[in-house]
């Protein structure tokens, strides 16, 4: 029997575990749960979240398109379908889908905040 104890590394804002500590490292400063990375576009008064239809690549055996429903967010200030860090880890997943679409800023010269959304 062998036995190997290795160094486990765990996100302080989240429960994923890894081995390397360069890639928790890089984890910690997108992880979804981080404070760091909330932005407040959700609670302002410009955003608004919507169902957009998007034409999606699928491999069943073959590749082919269809369509599907997203909810996205829109600041109707700049114009733009923005997306949280939270919807990052989707991007390699659904490229089209993020084509047309910027991060949240974290800080933003336009926020207004909403208080019915608060
Ligand atoms: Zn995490």
């Amino acid at each position: 029997m062998k036995q190997k104890n290795v160094t486990q590394y765990s996100c302080d804002f989240c429960s994923k575990k890894l081995f390397r500590k360069p890639v928790m490292i890089r984890h910690e400063s997108e992880c979804g749960n981080n404070p760091d990375n909330f932005s407040k576009c959700i609670q302002c008064e410009f955003c608004n979240k919507e169902q957009r239809n998007f034409t999606i690549d699928s491999f069943d055996g073959n590749f082919t398109e269809r369509e599907t429903i997203f909810n996205v967010y829109y600041c109707s200030k700049i114009k733009r379908m923005i997306y949280s860090t939270k919807a990052k880890k989707l991007i390699d997943k659904y490229p089209n889908v993020f084509e047309e679409q910027i991060p949240m800023l974290k800080k933003c010269k336009h926020y207004k905040p909403n208080y019915d959304k608060l």
